[in-house]
């Protein structure tokens, strides 16, 4: 078996919920399961999660059959919605709630007559500017939606941040004016705070929070704060060494060269590559961990493989573990923020970004 393995620690993930939910103590926290639960297996992180959250989200159709299929049934949110108007027969079918944004999906609702009234999240655009309702069209939508009870029920507001990662951020304050002032003259339950605003913003808890990132331990936050200090990793993607190369000065590794040997060296070829999601704009100097020591990436990724200089690790040799990114390795450790800084890239890429042919191993 090639050694590349995203070992998926399922009690980190049910750690990083209940920090969630003890954050916000009078809210809800719905677990985002979205893009295969970030990467790490939707099905999975579902049943790791089913006895805790009381709701599950994901952004289309598809998915949430694929947790329904794998016979999950707590409540899901559809949080784009529809994308077609027959979809309405599943998402009755399949006892969905889901996320309005565009008046024909409005429209779409009202013509169609489910079994049961569908639970539906009324997005608004309170600065985001990507998907929802204006502020100044949402109270009309709202009532419309209000007054037909057979389609809709359990109307709650919802919006997306732009900025919480910020923590003194003038914007994320003007969202939020927006947003009270909606709710106040709506009498509507909110349904606002992603990772960021979880961890630091407690004035946009409401009825409902909607943390994704913080779940697989990943710190969304541009400065840590005390409980984004306490999220641990869940995935680790670990590989090992397939082959040593002794250079000497001034010789070159991998696609063009672009590494050069300063002094003889050791480099380490290890299985992984960007044809397992590791990403090719990984800079030289990006670390990694082995036999506890971290050492840098030396040349460019290619799709099958990476290449470490591990002339400071002497006993490093073909079977040494590789820690890629998640996990201690003798007391060393490597965020996935960290290996992150180093693509010019932010966790959520990195993570949905392993691909299939990455096995998962959950523990
Ligand atoms: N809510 C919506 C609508 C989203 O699109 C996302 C993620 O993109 C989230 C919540 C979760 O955000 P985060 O992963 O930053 O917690």
């Amino acid at each position: 078996m090639r050694p590349l393995t995203a070992h998926v620690d399922l009690d980190a993930l049910r750690h990083n919920y209940r920090l969630a939910r003890d954050l916000a103590p009078q809210s809800q926290a719905l677990a985002v399961l979205k893009a295969d639960a970030y990467g790490h297996g939707a099905l999975a992180c579902a049943k790791a999660l089913e006895e805790l959250a009381p709701a599950f989200a994901v952004a289309c159709l598809e998915e949430a059959v694929v947790l329904r299929e794998g016979g999950i049934r707590t409540p899901i949110v559809l949080l784009e919605g529809i994308f077609t108007p027959d979809e309405l027969v599943l998402v009755d079918e399949l006892g969905l709630w889901m996320a309005v944004h565009s008046d024909w999906q409005v429209q779409a609702l009202l013509q169609f007559t489910p079994r049961r009234p569908i639970p539906v999240w009324l997005k608004v655009d309170s600065g985001m500017h990507r998907l929802g309702f204006r502020p100044e069209e949402a109270a009309s939508v709202w009532r419309q939606l209000s007054a037909a009870p057979t389609h809709a029920t359990n109307l709650h507001l919802m919006s997306h941040f732009a900025t919480a990662d910020r923590l003194d951020d003038a914007y994320f304050q003007r969202q939020m004016t927006c947003l009270d002032a909606l709710a106040v003259e709506l009498k509507a339950p909110l349904c606002l705070a992603n990772s960021p605003a979880t961890l630091a913003w407690p004035m946009a808890h409401g009825a409902w929070n909607r943390p994704g990132v913080m779940l697989y331990g990943s710190d969304p936050l541009e400065a840590p704060n005390a409980a984004s200090q306490r999220l641990a990793p869940v995935m680790s993607l670990r590989s090992e060494i397939i082959a040593v190369r002794e250079l000497a000065q001034g010789e070159p590794v991998g696609y063009g060269g672009r590494w050069r040997a300063s002094r003889p060296s050791r480099i380490a070829v290890v299985a992984c590559g960007y044809g397992d999601g590791y990403d090719r704009h990984a800079v030289d100097g990006t670390p990694v961990l082995v036999e506890g020591r971290r050492c840098a990436l030396s040349g460019k990724v290619s799709m099958d493989m990476l290449t470490v200089d591990i002339t400071q690790v002497p006993e490093a040799t073909i079977g040494s573990e590789v820690v890629l990114w998640g996990c201690a390795q003798s007391g060393e450790t490597l965020g996935i923020d960290e290996v992150a800084g180093y693509c010019d890239t932010i966790s959520y890429t990195l993570l949905t970004g392993v691909l299939p042919r990455v096995p998962r191993r959950y523990h």
